[in-house]
C-alpha cells in the first residue's frame, strides 16, 4: 500500500479508507458505572425490572379514587399517610390518602389531586381532618405509570454506545453498578519538528528566533483523552530520519495506534514518511480540505500509524474529522461520522476554494453563524473563538443568510 506519490483524495474517500482500517478492538474490561463516562459499552444491557417499578405520584397531594369524590356530599376523611419509599395499603371507600412525589399509588387509586387544589378542615389534625376537594379530578391524573420509563425486558442501552452521563443514570437506573466496555485505546503520541519548545522549558523572552512552543501536544493530549485513550506521550521528535526511526519502533510497542503532528509534506525536513515506510507501511495522502492537506495513515510493526499535519488548525481540523472517527470504531462505535445542521450564515465568504473547507465559526444571538475573520491553518485562536465548522462544499461561496452545514465542537468535542 506504499504510493510514491500522494493522491489527492476527498475527505469521504479517506475517511472511508481510513475507516477500513480500523477493526474493533475486542478486548473488554468491567468498570464502574461511575466511571464508564466516554467509554463504549460492550454489550446490550436489558432491564430487569420496570423503572418506574410501580405507578407512584408526581405531585405532593392526596390518591382518589375518582368515582368516590363525585359522589361525595361532604369532606373526605384522610385514611393514611404515604410517602415516597413506603408501600402503602389499600385504599378504603369514601377516603383520600396523603400522598408525596415519588410515592406509590394505593391499590383503589385512580387519580392524585394537588394539595394547592384541596382543603383540609382541620389542618391542625390531618388524621382526623376531611378533605374538601374544589375540582373534580380526572381519571390518572398525576400518576407516572409504572414501565412509563423502561419496560421489563427492553434493551436499554445497546452496545456500541458512546456512555454520556444521562446513559450511566439510566444503567443505574435499572441496578447496573458496573458495566462492560470496550478497553482504552492505547495512542502513542509524539511531535515532530526543530522548531518546537515545551512551555515552560525556554522562557518567552529567552525563546531563539525561529522557535514556537509545541501547542499541538496539549490539544492532541485532550483530544484523546476525551475519547477514552491512554495516552503515552513521546514528546517531540527532532526532524532526524533516525530519531524518527526510534521512536516510531518503540511507540509500535503496547500501542494501537501512534499519532504524530507535522512532518508529514514532503519537505527534506519531513521524515515521517521514509521512517514509517523503512518499518511498515505507509498511504500518504493530500486530502482535499481546508485547512488539513497532509495526512499519513500506516502501519508500524502492527500498530496503527496517523501523522497529522503539523500546522495547529489544520492538526486540530482533521483529528476532529478523521482521527475522532477512526478512534471511536476501534472501540466498537457504528455512527462515527460528525452530525451536522443547516443553519442561517451571517456572513459572506466571497471567494470558492476548490478544497471543501471548515470554517471555524460561532453562533449568534439570532441563531446564525458569525466567522472568525482569520481562518489561516496557524490561527489556533479561530478554534478557541469559534463553537463550531462550517462543512463548505468545494468551489462554493456563501452570502449572508444562505443555509450552511454546521458542525458543533458540543457534537464532537462533548
Ligand atoms: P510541518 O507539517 O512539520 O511542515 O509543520 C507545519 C507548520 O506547523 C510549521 O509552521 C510548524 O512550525 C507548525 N507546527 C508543527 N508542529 C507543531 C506543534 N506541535 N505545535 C505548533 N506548531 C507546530
Ligand atoms: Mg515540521
Amino acid at each position: 500500500m506504499t504510493s510514491a506519490r500522494a493522491p489527492l483524495k476527498s475527505l469521504d474517500e479517506a475517511l472511508t479508507e481510513l475507516l477500513s482500517f480500523a477493526t474493533v478492538l475486542e478486548d473488554f474490561e468491567s468498570v464502574s458505572t461511575f466511571d464508564a463516562d466516554g467509554r463504549v459499552l460492550a454489550q446490550d444491557i436489558t432491564s430487569g425490572l420496570q423503572v418506574p417499578p410501580q405507578d407512584n405520584s408526581s405531585m405532593d397531594g392526596y390518591a382518589v379514587r375518582c368515582a368516590d369524590v363525585a359522589q361525595a356530599t361532604g369532606p373526605l376523611p384522610v385514611s393514611q399517610r404515604i410517602a415516597a419509599g413506603s408501600a402503602g395499603a389499600p385504599l378504603l371507600p369514601n377516603t383520600v390518602a396523603r400522598i408525596f412525589t415519588g410515592a406509590p399509588i394505593p391499590v383503589g387509586a385512580d387519580a392524585v389531586v394537588m394539595q394547592e387544589d384541596c382543603t383540609l378542615e382541620n389542618p391542625d389534625n390531618p388524621a382526623l381532618s376531611g378533605l374538601r376537594i374544589n375540582t373534580l379530578p380526572q381519571s390518572g391524573q398525576w400518576i407516572r405509570r409504572a414501565g412509563e420509563d423502561v419496560k421489563m425486558g427492553a434493551v436499554v442501552l445497546q452496545k456500541g454506545e458512546l456512555l454520556k452521563p444521562a446513559a450511566l443514570g439510566l444503567a443505574a437506573s435499572i441496578g447496573m453498578d458496573s458495566l462492560s466496555v470496550t478497553r482504552r485505546p492505547r495512542v502513542a503520541l509524539f511531535s515532530t519538528g526543530d522548531e518546537l519548545v515545551m512551555p515552560g522549558a525556554v522562557a518567552p523572552e529567552h525563546m531563539k528566533p525561529g522557535a514556537i512552543y509545541n501547542s499541538n501536544r496539549f490539544f492532541l493530549r485532550a483530544l484523546l483523552r476525551r475519547l477514552g485513550c491512554e495516552v503515552t506521550d513521546f514528546g517531540i521528535v527532532p526532524d532526524r530520519l533516525d530519531a524518527t526511526v526510534a521512536a516510531l519502533e518503540q511507540a509500535a510497542q503496547n500501542h494501537d495506534l501512534i499519532l504524530t503532528s507535522g512532518g508529514v509534506s514532503v519537505g527534506e525536513e519531513d521524515h515521517i514518511k521514509p521512517a514509517v515506510q523503512s518499518l511498515g507501511a505507509l498511504n500518504l495522502w493530500q486530502i482535499a480540505i481546508k485547512p488539513g492537506k497532509p495526512f499519513a495513515y500506516g502501519q508500524v510493526h502492527g500498530a496503527h500509524f496517523i501523522g497529522l499535519p503539523g500546522n495547529p488548525v489544520s492538526s486540530f481540523v482533521t483529528f476532529l474529522l478523521l482521527v475522532r472517527p477512526f478512534l471511536l470504531k476501534l472501540q466498537g462505535v457504528v455512527q462515527v461520522a460528525p452530525k451536522s445542521i443547516a443553519v442561517q450564515a451571517d456572513f459572506d465568504w466571497p471567494k470558492a476554494d476548490k478544497r471543501r473547507e471548515f470554517l471555524r465559526v460561532k453562533r449568534n444571538a439570532s441563531g446564525g453563524l458569525d466567522l472568525y475573520p482569520n481562518q489561516s491553518s496557524g490561527v489556533l485562536t479561530s478554534a478557541v473563538w469559534g463553537d463550531g465548522l462550517v462543512d463548505n462544499p468545494p468551489g462554493q461561496t456563501i452570502r449572508i443568510g444562505d443555509p450552511v452545514q454546521f458542525i458543533s465542537f458540543n457534537e464532537v468535542l462533548g
